[in-house]
């Protein structure tokens, strides 16, 4: 079989659009080889997404991408082959899903002030798991009520800094998240680091902390990168020794432009980081 790994999608357990075992078939079609199911702050997808692998015959890694606030930027930490029983990651994690409830009615208040009632109802019925409310929830209620054409334009025009609907946030510490990854036995890997409004210098030590923090990776290839960020990060994950992964960040066949597995391979200097998975 051809390797294909796609390190990185989200279900309807956070705010994908696709059944977990839904998501896993659609994977295997295209020609994913192994999956990690990567939900935003929750592990209540894998289980089915595992036992969903298991009968359609690709591999499967239990994942999650947990949200941390590191010197006032919004940072996503993946966590790869981590153990959704273990208590430490599952407490962690709760903290946070109950911060996001707290952030949503937040999100909501501030929409009432701009003229746009029942949005935290709204955004509600869009979310399929209710511990796990997040700005795409809203984002689909405004698209749905008409106020907004798109998921991608609502995030120009609400819920952003100085937009309406926006709601500041203080995540999980890196150091937390990285601890609850690697507490669970699983392995730490940057999120889209392309994507984060960071400076060279401030990457450079954003990666600093993450590595002495007990990181390991940083995705390389993903849906949020251009092919000049799938060198620029690659050399970076090279100079300072970090492992390299891949992951569409894939959400719904509405919402995502980049398909399951449909991404280029990792360039060749880099080492995966699932290089040393049996
Ligand atoms: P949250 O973690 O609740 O703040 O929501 C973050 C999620 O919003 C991301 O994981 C994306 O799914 C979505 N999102 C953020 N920015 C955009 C964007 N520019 N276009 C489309 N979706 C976005
Ligand atoms: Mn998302
Ligand atoms: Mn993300
Ligand atoms: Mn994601």
């Amino acid at each position: 079989m051809i390797e294909n790994f796609d390190l990185h999608c989200h279900s309807t357990a956070s705010d994908g659009l696709l059944g977990p075992a839904e998501l896993v078939r659609r994977a295997a079609a295209r020609g994913v080889s192994t999956l990690a199911l990567t939900d935003h702050d929750d592990l209540s997808g894998l289980e089915e997404a595992r036992d969903t692998a298991r009968e359609v015959g690709i591999g499967f890694v239990d994942g999650v991408e947990i949200s941390v606030t590191w010197s006032g930027t919004t940072i996503h930490i993946v966590g790869l082959g981590i153990d959704p029983e273990n208590e430490t990651l599952v407490r962690g994690l709760d903290t946070v899903r109950d911060s996001r409830t707290v952030r949503a009615e937040h999100i909501a208040a501030g929409l009432t002030a701009a003229g746009i009632p029942g949005s935290l109802e709204g955004a509600y019925t869009f979310a399929e798991n209710p511990r796990l409310i997040g700005r795409t929830h809203f984002a689909r209620f405004l698209v749905a009520r008409g106020h907004v054409r798109d998921v991608r334009t609502v995030f120009q025009r609400f819920l952003v800094s100085g937009k309406p609907g926006y709601a500041p946030h203080q995540w999980a510490s890196l150091g937390e998240a990285v601890g609850w990854i690697t507490a669970s036995g699983g392995r730490a890997v940057v999120a889209h680091p392309g994507r984060y409004k960071l400076d060279r210098a401030e990457m450079r030590r954003f990666l600093a902390a993450f590595k002495s923090a007990g990181g390991e990776g940083v995705e390389v290839v993903t849906g949020s990168h251009t092919r000049a960020q799938y060198s620029e990060f690659g050399a970076l994950a090279r100079e300072l020794g970090l492992l390299a992964s891949r992951g569409s960040d894939f959400h719904g066949p509405q919402e995502s432009a980049i398909e399951l597995g449909s991404l280029p391979p990792l360039p060749a200097h880099l080492t995966p980081v699932w290089h040393d998975w049996s």
